[in-house]
């Protein structure tokens, strides 16, 4: 039997997504619970998927199934495609397993020609209304399926609202968007080179082969790869008979959420124009209405609108976002979904769901996504200065956070003055989908239209990214780089400062400061320690990084690069005396000038940990960052050893490596100079001496590891080393201090032979940068280089740098534990690589069982709810 590709509404239901795209489920579970929905059938994700493997063809076996759902819908409807009588007509949109807003394209009005047109005028006794809808038609097949640039069509439409002097779309009579439908069609030939198609079936074919393809345009491709979600997944195709909206003043179209999406507070929020199509509200190309004033023009459909609200929330347990028409006053639900929501929308919406009884504790933690914690995390404008400020204007608050930066106004030189290392604000007038990646650059985004679910408001907030949008006082001209607001000019690299919070928009600097994090943040992260097993700790290299870690629920330190303790003005000569020693003696006595700093380090580390593990590595620093190069810097060393410049030059130029990554580094470091070690230990033993006699009730056990292990005959000569001063520092102290030695697994070979290295390592912790380096032979410094073309040929899907990459480090990981734990049972086993605060990674390092994670202190949270996540996720597979 052949595979089935395509069904109807009524054939699906809610779990089916993985099938039917998180749209075509949802239409079908809103079906199934009686609710009111414009009949329609979802052609599969696989048909997606299928389409890819046939060289972007839909091949015949799904062909002919279309057709034949055509005839059921035709059938369900009584409508018919091309009918003279009584015409279907359909809107075609994509919708993927997860929900990607405005990533891929949809057309309406589908089914529409010359003939039918006039018919529906006729029998409507609303031309305008079908003028309206051809126009459309015409515009959206013409950009989505034909890639003929949209501004063509917005141009002729602007050219007729001068011509008759109107402003809005809406004061076009039915002439005035005949003779638009019929330019629409000139322009389209002369940019093709055939007429428009007339015939419904030709239109459907190329609609879905539009929406199949739009999976692989470059914005969707950037949002999966932020949002991890695999290619491999495809979209579906929803085709729905059409609910017009755009019929008159007693029909409409709205989004709408039953929570604020930006702070959680509960009740209905969203936006609703009458006499629209759906793309009006979302595209922003009006300024639309609140929902609550629905109620006044169309109070029936208004109260069975509440009331759909609730019966979705309490079937989904969880707040919905839902597109829905008015036609002549009867309600048509369009879509529903599980709402995009802020950071602390997401914290205050999981608690007030399990206050209301809806969701459990165990479920309120897995309903967040942890990416999602960052934007809690980001900066707010300093209260003390933005206390002496005066707003300039204000506009609708779409995405909170505070931004500060000179404006640019595209994307592209959003993009482009960010990788100058400029701090950006990006004007436009209105942002489509195609803005992502300046969107993504910028620290902020000011629209001119626009409300809170247009495009940019939606996109702002998935990323985090202060959104201020609708600020219809500014007029603007973004050829000419340049906009006025309320009096003031404004060029190109002025500053602005934008508040996504209030919307509030100022001119010049204001200086941002880091978020406070309370309320419901604290409830969530309380609950998702009960579920976690596996700690968090984080990488600090200074103390106060230390204590910012800590007041994030850092619960241990588990990389303290030592060397990046020394970028300070004021220590780097000490560093540099001790790199361009040439004896022993010169080297010992740039060390004598380290060794209390780096001793006051660690006691400042001890301390804020207050008791909790401390794991310092030893000197891993690739040499060439720390020679110096500036003349009078060689003078300064120069005259500090005692030497002359031309000797401090001939050490630094014997120093430079061909390969630094794979030099003189980490534990080779100590291999040829035991005396670095030898110091490092004093630093690390004497400190934690000091902090025990002012602590006796801590359990302070320090750890010493040692990076860059490849065999494990070089690690025992340098733990021999480190244990026979610890040894004797202890003996001499009088004090009972346990220490552990351990190491970094970030060799393959070093994974590969971890058993033999476990006979030394009392730990291991995976140092998955070194690790993905070196396992691909990818340099950690020039893979950005080529890594897009990657991307680009879908070789990659994702930076290997950024997630771990499973099946291959991965492997390289569950190898070492295994062979670890044969030979020390109990061996502690973490990771400290940038993987360490990536959710997806965290996921996988609690399934092969590490103990713990360590990222960057600003990801604690997110590590710890994704750790929680993947616990729960693991009781429930058991
Ligand atoms: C690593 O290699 O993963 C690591 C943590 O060490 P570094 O980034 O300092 O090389
Ligand atoms: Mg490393």
């Amino acid at each position: 039997m052949a595979k089935k590709w395509v069904y109807l509404f009524t054939e699906g239901n809610a779990d089916m997504r993985p099938t039917l795209g998180g749209k075509g489920a949802n239409l079908a579970e809103m079906t199934n619970i009686g609710l009111p929905v414009p009949q329609g059938f979802t052609i599969t994700t696989e048909a997606c998927t299928q389409y890819y493997e046939d060289g972007r063809e839909i091949n015949d076996e799904i062909s002919s199934q279309i057709y034949e759902y055509i005839e059921k819908l035709e059938g369900i409807t009584g409508k018919k495609f091309g009918d003279l009588e009584n015409p279907l007509l359909v809107s075609v949109r994509s919708g993927a397993r997860a929900s990607m807003p405005g990533m891929m394209d949809t057309i309406l009005n589908l089914g529409l020609n010359e003939k039918v047109v006039n018919v529906i005028a006729e029998k409507s006794g609303n031309p305008r209304w079908a003028w309206d809808c051809y126009r459309r038609f015409i515009q959206m097949y013409s950009d989505v399926v034909m890639e003929v640039g949209k501004k063509y069509f917005e141009q002729l439409i602007d050219k007729m609202k001068e011509e008759k002097g109107v402003k809005q779309d809406v004061e076009l009579d039915a002439n005035d968007l005949k003779t638009l439908a019929n330019q629409f069609k000139a322009e389209y030939k002369s940019k093709i080179g055939s007429d428009f198609p007339d015939d419904p079936k030709e239109q459907l074919m190329g609609a879905v082969k539009a929406v199949f393809r739009s999976w692989d345009n470059p914005r969707a491709n950037i949002y999966r790869r932020d949002n991890d979600i695999p290619y491999s997944w495809g979209t579906a195709v929803n085709v729905q008979s059409m609910a017009f909206g755009n019929m008159g003043d007693d029909c409409g179209t709205g989004v709408a959420f039953t929570r604020n999406p930006a702070t959680g507070e509960k009740g209905l929020f969203g936006e609703f124009l009458t006499n629209a199509q759906g793309e009006d509200v979302v595209a922003g190309v009006r300024t639309p209405m609140k929902i609550a004033e629905m109620e006044d023009k169309f109070p029936q459909a208004f109260e069975q609108f509440q009331n759909v609200c609730k019966i979705l929330e309490d079937h989904y347990r969880d707040m919905q976002d839902m597109e829905f028409t008015v036609e002549h006053g009867n309600l048509y639900m369009l879509q529903t979904r599980s709402g995009k929501r802020t950071a602390q929308a997401a914290l205050r919406i999981a608690c007030d769901l399990v206050d209301e009884g809806m969701r459990t504790e165990e479920e309120a933690v897995a309903m967040i996504d942890p990416r999602n914690l960052d934007t809690l995390l980001h900066p707010q404008f300093d209260p003390a200065v933005l206390k002496t400020q005066t707003p300039l204007a204000k506009a609708l608050p779409a995405s909170p956070g505070a931004a500060c930066g000179q404006i640019v106004f595209s994307a592209a030189d959003s993009k482009a003055w960010a990788e100058n290392g400029n701090k950006v604000v990006l004007v436009r007038l209105e942002t489509s989908p195609e803005d992502i990646e300046g969107m993504k650059t910028a620290q902020g985004i000011l629209t001119v239209r626009g409300g809170m679910t247009s495009h940019a408001a939606v996109v702002a907030r998935g990323m985090g990214t202060c959104c201020v949008s609708g600020c219809s006082e500014i007029s603007i001209n973004e050829e000419k780089k340049e906009f006025d607001l309320n009096g003031e000019h404004f060029v190109e690299g002025d500053w602005i400062s934008i508040d996504g919070s209030t919307g509030n928009i100022y001119k010049g600097i204001i200086p941002t400061k880091d978020a406070e994090i309370a309320g419901e943040f604290g409830r969530i992260m309380a609950w998702a320690d009960q579920f976690r097993t596996m700690k968090v700790r984080t990488n600090a290299d200074t103390p106060k990084d230390a204590r910012k870690a800590r007041q994030l629920g850092a619960e241990g330190i588990g990389l303290c690069r030592t060397e990046h303790m020394f970028f300070q003005p004021d220590r780097i000569a000490a560093f540099r005396e001790m790199i361009c020693s040439d004896t022993v003696e010169e080297r010992e006595k740039a060390l004598d000038k380290i060794l209390p700093m780096q001793q006051d380090d660690f006691e400042q580390l001890y301390e804020a940990l207050e008791g909790d593990p401390v794991t310092i590595r030893f000197l891993d620093p690739p040499l060439h960052e720390f020679v110096p190069t500036a003349e009078e810097d060689i003078k300064e060393l120069a005259a500090a050893q005692g030497k002359t410049p031309e000797q401090i030059k001939n050490i630094i130029e014997s120093l430079k490596e061909f390969n630094p990554m794979m030099g003189h580094r980490g534990l080779r470091l100590a291999v040829t100079y035991p005396e670095i070690a030898k110091m490092q230990t004093k630093a690390v033993i004497r400190a934690a001496i000091r902090v025990k006699k002012d602590h006796p009730d801590w359990n302070l056990v320090p750890e010493i590891m040692i990076p860059l292990t490849s065999d494990y005959k070089e690690l025992a000569y340098v733990k021999k080393v480190v244990v026979a001063v610890a040894d004797e520092e202890i003996a001499n102290s009088g004090i009972d201090l346990k220490y552990q030695v351990g190491t970094m697994i970030e060799i393959p070979r070093a994974a590969l032979t971890a058993d033999q290295i476990a006979s030394e390592a009392e730990f291991f912790c995976f140092g998955t940068n070194d690790l993905t380096q070196m396992t691909y032979g990818f340099s950690r410094d020039d893979a950005g280089k080529f890594l897009t073309a990657y991307y680009d040929t879908k070789i990659f899907e994702n930076d290997p740098f950024a997630r771990l990459d499973v099946s291959g480090v991965g492997k390289l990981m569950e190898m070492a534990i295994k062979l670890g734990k044969e030979v020390r049972p109990n061996i502690h086993c973490g990771i400290c690589g940038e993987h360490g605060g990536d959710p997806t990674s965290v996921m996988f390092c609690n399934s092969i069982g590490l103990d713990y994670v360590s990222c960057s202190p600003f990801r604690v949270p997110i590590a710890k709810l994704a750790a929680a996540q993947a616990a729960i996720e693991q009781k429930k597979a058991k």
